[in-house]
């Protein structure tokens, strides 16, 4: 885990709880890859993304864009939709693996029967903290950048990534899977934000 990481503590997608103050370059750069999330309000978060059938150059720019997006902005995931394109593709880094992870068209195949509530944030709305159940462990089919079959059997941060940002590809925020009284909260904070 690099020092910026410890720093900044990126929740799910890179929610920044702050321990200390981050590095002002580091700052900049954060906020540069997050001017390109779409925030909360915006349709696309909502819609349902469509498969991806072509495994081809424009598809390798998008995932090496997304990835850059998703360290830039300190996070450990990024769904297509959170950058405007309705693509079932996702990316995510959960240490101690190095680089960014490609799941084009997942599929959760089985979900164990163990769950788990933790909190989580997400780049799209900002300033939210929720308390969300998930599995603790799936195993999920997809493809990766090139078309080739990927069988991902993931546990802990891992698995709640992965379903974090199979959520995004069917229109689902974590507002959707947590408690009344937090959705009510986080609605009331996404709301003094936007009049902001
Ligand atoms: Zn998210």
């Amino acid at each position: 885990m690099s020092e910026e990481q410890a720093v900044a503590q990126p929740e799910i997608e890179g929610q920044v709880q702050r321990k200390g103050e981050l590095d002002p370059e580091l700052e900049a750069r954060r906020a540069t890859a997050l001017a390109h999330v779409r925030k909360f309000g915006d349709p696309v978060l909502r819609t349902r993304a469509g498969r991806v059938d072509r495994f081809d150059d424009a598809l390798r720019t998008e995932v090496l864009r997304m990835g850059e997006l998703m360290e830039g902005a300190l996070g450990v995931g990024l769904a297509a939709p959170q950058v405007g394109v309705l693509h079932r593709l996702l990316v995510y880094r959960v240490p101690p693996a190095s680089g960014p992870a490609t799941l084009v068209n997942p599929e959760i195949e089985w979900s164990g029967r163990e769950q788990e509530i933790a909190e989580e944030g997400c780049l799209s709305l900002p300033g939210v903290l929720v308390d969300v159940e998930r599995a603790v462990h799936v195993r999920v089919r997809a493809s990766n950048e090139r078309g080739e079959p990927v069988l991902v059997e993931a546990s802990g941060l891992e698995a709640r990534v992965i379903q974090h940002e199979i959520d995004h590809l069917d229109g689902v925020l974590i507002i959707d899977r947590t408690t009344r009284e937090q959705r009510k909260e986080a609605m009331r904070s996404l709301r003094e934000a936007q009049a902001a």
